[in-house]
């Protein structure tokens, strides 16, 4: 069980309902780091105490450095305090909440300290799982998912001692706010339509990769990669009401599912208190209230990234961090009104089509890949 983190991405949606179940805990807090929003780091500062606080950001460190004059807590800047905070003495677990492949060292530098990983940054998985999975067993370092359908398959392999006997995982997908629509309807979607999710409240990134299915596709790379399963052995399928938060079929043919409302908190507290479970303040689900549960299939024609995610995680090698890094400036310009809806798996697709491929990556290839998709897709919105 977790007794001191380091929160890495504290003032995102991930960050601040962490910080709620630090306080529910009673955790301490070793370090805190952000990208440049200096009030609320100030204030968690404040309120957590921690030895370090990192702001990305030069000039907004430099900004906090000055406010946090009073305080006990050192600031640091850029991937170098990025990567003291991963590496924190005084912290056992490291929650990884830092949107985009920004997580990806830092990460990498907390599992060589043998740190339990909270891992709630999909692309460090998504773009070099091989190369995560491996350094977490070299090292003994836990990794515990904050994804809730990751969570969920973590919480139903419990007790499961031979790998081998999963038969499935099935990841279950919310289809988002523009589930059931057509290829046409989807054209004139703005930003504004993408991002009112139907159950979950995130950030826009991810909230945006919910509506386009690009998060479901990111999040069956990511089983595959914590599972080490192949392609065919991860399915994901439409439930809408995101009470299901994902199922494992065992070769027996049960299955295992884990349900509860839909709210992050529960998958970030397991990942804290793993593997015990300590009990929740929250509402918690109430079955003879829900709506009834169904599951339909995905739309894979309409919902083109999804499609595009298989395609990469069945190729391997460079593909994922060229899907994810094409995907992240696509999404970009999406959120600033510059590209359409339908453009996103447009570039993605495109991007696919330009860059050169490497297969068994090291990771100055996986982070050349991941410039290169960058690169290519705003070439194209140009
Ligand atoms: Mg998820």
């Amino acid at each position: 069980m977790t007794r001191s983190i380091a929160l890495l991405g504290s003032t995102g949606s991930i960050g601040c309902q962490t910080l709620e179940v630090v306080r529910e805990l009673g955790l301490n807090v070793a370090a805190l780091t952000a990208n440049a929003s200096v009030d609320l780091i100030e204030q968690q500062a404040r309120e957590f105490s921690p030895r370090l606080a990192v702001l990305y950001d030069e000039a907004a460190a430099a900004e906090l450095r000055e406010r946090l004059r009073d305080t006990k807590t050192r600031v640091l800047s850029g991937m170098e305090g990025l990567l003291a905070a991963a590496t924190a003495e005084d912290a056992d677990t490291v929650v990884t909440a830092v949107v985009g492949m920004i997580g990806l060292k830092p990460t990498l530098a907390a599992i060589e300290r043998g740190k339990r990983i909270a891992l709630a940054n999909k692309e460090t998985l998504v773009c070099a799982g091989t190369l995560v999975m491996d350094a977490a067993e070299k090292y003994g370092a836990e990794i515990v998912p904050v994804d809730s359908e990751h969570s969920a398959i973590f919480q139903c392999v419990q007790g499961c001692r031979d790998r081998g006997e999963i038969k499935r995982l099935i990841l279950t997908c919310s289809g988002g706010p523009f589930y059931g629509l057509s290829h046409e309807q989807l054209a004139g979607k703005t930003r504004a339509d993408a991002l009112k999710h139907p159950n979950w409240t995130m950030g826009a990134k991810i909230t945006v990769d919910s509506a386009t299915l690009m998060n479901k596709g990111l999040e069956i790379i990511e089983a595959m990669r914590l599972y080490r399963l192949p392609l065919r052995q991860v399915d994901a399928i439409i439930h809408r009401q995101s009470i299901v938060h994902s199922l494992v079929e065992y070769r027996d043919g049960a299955m295992l599912a884990q349900l509860g409302t839909p709210d992050m908190k529960l998958p970030i507290r397991y990942a804290m208190t793993y593997p015990c479970r300590a009990e929740t303040p929250d509402r918690t689900l109430d079955l003879l209230s829900c709506p009834p549960l169904t599951f339909a299939a995905p739309d894979e024609d309409t919902f083109r990234c999804l499609k595009l995610a298989r395609q990469c995680a069945a190729v391997g090698g460079t593909a994922c961090a060229v899907l994810n890094g094409a995907n992240e400036v696509a999404v970009g310009a999406f959120l600033r009104d510059a590209v359409g809806f339908n453009d996103i798996p447009a570039l993605v697709e495109a991007a696919l089509g330009t860059v050169e491929q490497v297969s068994a990556p090291t990771l100055e290839e996986i982070l050349a890949a991941d410039c290169a998709a960058r690169a290519a897709v705003r070439a194209h919105i140009q």
